[in-house]
């Protein structure tokens, strides 16, 4: 448990470059999901916090834009280094409102650095382009930021997703509103100081906790607000949108996945399998690029089941601060009967349980759990388990697995295990999702697009293309 004293300093909102404690506002109750407990209160932004939040986001905006990029980056380079020297503080932080393991938490903040530090070098690398006429006219094409922008992100990564829509945001010269996930507030709110401590000016990134509803109905109603990015579920992605539509406000929305394993009879089993176990449980399942619906093919299908449950069974399951743990609890109360009723669904449907199975005890428990011949109908081969759930059923043929893999309306990631490079190829071009892995779950960095097809949603983090969602491009003909 970390020092309460640097705990409490953390839960606040970040606004016009102060901070402000719980004082004169509702607040809301941080749970550690390891025992269930509340271990403190998150202040709860009013509307006159977000209307003065909105006037500072504004008002911030032409001297952050008009600023030399250089400079610009340096504060982005400045909080990668205070996130890098603070990750043991801030990945204990995540651990305690969260549950993932210490290391995972550790490793989620230093992810966030290499945000920072990528697209302080990508804004460097905004360019344009001049076309040049005959008639000596000059058509001169230039990216310019978007504007005042808000987020939501979500709570299974807390700070690396805050980081990919902020420090892209910012590298691109907009001011930044976020609203972080009330489960998480420590965290989130220690990675806004690493910015504060950096230099950001007032106004230019703000951090306001709230109530979800009143938060983003407030800030995507204003005509302040330009620019909308989402993180989290697809409900909520499609609500967010409609309010968006009334002021025609840009979006990108990194909603829900379900992501097919394709696992072919000439994979290399056992390199397959201490692969794709640890990522299954990863973060207890709650990844939105998560390996949920593992087909494989009828040749190794016994063998494959067999391996997973017996790696299953060697987890260590616990409170993430506790050495050796390899999977800790899942991150708030509702998740555990919502995972309950997809495992009690499959089994009442003729799915067989491998391992796991339950709930676990105290806490937010759920042991991870593999469930073998899961029948199409079965209601989490259709809806995001968004838990430690692996589910298996076999194929026949590359053709059987690709239709299985296109299957569901989702399209964020997915994955296939073989050794046959035309084959590989091929799964490469007909799987519909905006991240394919093959032989591997490399599939979140900063340098390259992450992002969904279908209702996924659309819209790119990370890569130039994640630099570009937070720029517009303007022609000026000249001549
Ligand atoms: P939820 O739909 O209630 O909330 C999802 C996220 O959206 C949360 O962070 C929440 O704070 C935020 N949110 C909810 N209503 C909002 C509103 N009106 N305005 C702004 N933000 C709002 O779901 P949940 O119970 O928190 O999570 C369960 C489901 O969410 C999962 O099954 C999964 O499908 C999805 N999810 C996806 C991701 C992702 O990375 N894509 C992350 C977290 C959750």
């Amino acid at each position: 448990m970390t020092d309460s004293a640097a705990y409490d300093a953390e839960l606040q909102l970040f606004i016009d470059g102060s901070w402000r404690s719980g004082e004169g506002h509702d607040a809301a109750p941080v749970i550690n999901p390891a025992t269930g407990e509340t271990i403190a209160e998150v202040p709860l932004a009013s509307t006159g916090d977000l209307d003065e939040a909105l006037a500072a986001a504004e008002r911030a905006w032409p001297e952050w834009r008009a600023m030399d990029v250089e400079k610009r980056a340096a504060i982005l380079h400045g909080a990668a280094a205070l996130l890098r020297e603070r990750a043991q503080h801030i990945g204990a932080l995540l651990t305690q409102e969260q549950g993932k393991p210490l290391p995972e938490a550790i490793g989620e903040v230093i992810g966030s650095a290499q945000m920072f530090d990528f697209f302080a070098e990508e804004a460097k690398r905004a360019y344009g382009r001049v076309l040049v006429r005959p008639t000596g006219q000059r058509s001169i094409v230039i990216p310019q930021p978007v504007g005042p922008t808000a987020t939501f992100t979500p709570w299974n990564f807390p700070i690396y997703l805050l980081a990919k829509k902020v420090a892209a945001a910012l590298a691109a010269g907009c001011t930044v509103i976020s609203k972080p996930p009330e489960e998480t507030p420590g965290c989130t709110g220690a990675m806004a100081r690493a910015l504060s401590d950096a230099g950001i000016p007032a106004g230019v990134f703000q951090l306001v906790h709230g109530v979800p509803d009143t938060v983003s109905r407030h800030l995507i109603g204003s005509p302040v607000i330009r620019k909308v990015s989402f993180t989290g579920s697809i409900p909520v992605g499609k609500h967010l949108m409609k309010l968006c539509a009334d002021g025609l406000k840009r979006v990108t929305m990194e909603l829900g996945g379900h992501a097919p394993v394709l696992v072919f009879d000439d994979c290399a089993l056992d390199k397959t399998l201490d692969m794709v176990v640890p990522q299954k449980f990863r973060n207890a399942g709650q990844v939105c690029v998560a390996p949920t619906r593992f087909y494989v093919q009828q040749g190794i299908y016994d063998a494959f089941a067999r391996g997973f449950a017996e790696r299953t069974k060697a987890l260590k399951v616990g409170n993430g601060l506790a050495e050796g743990t390899s999977m800790g609890p899942l991150a708030n109360g509702r998740r555990v009967p919502a995972i309950a009723s997809l495992v009690e669904d499959a089994r009442a449907k003729g799915a067989r349980v491998l391992a796991g199975g339950e709930k676990g005890d105290g806490g937010f428990f759920f042991q991870p759990t593999v469930l073998a011949d899961v029948p199409l109908e079965a209601e989490a081969m259709n809806n995001e388990p968004f838990g430690p759930l692996a589910l298996m059923a076999p194929f026949g043929t590359e053709d059987q697995a690709i239709e299985q893999a296109n299957r569901l309306p989702y399209g964020l990631a997915a994955f296939a295990f073989t050794e046959n490079g035309r084959r590989a190829n091929r799964l490469g071009d007909a799987i519909e999702a905006g991240m394919v892995g093959i032989n591997s779950f490399a599939i979140s960095v900063a340098d390259a697009p992450f992002g969904g097809v279908k209702e996924s949603g659309f819209g790119s983090e990370g890569g130039t293309e994640g630099l570009q969602s937070y720029q517009v491009v303007k022609a000026i003909h000249q001549a």
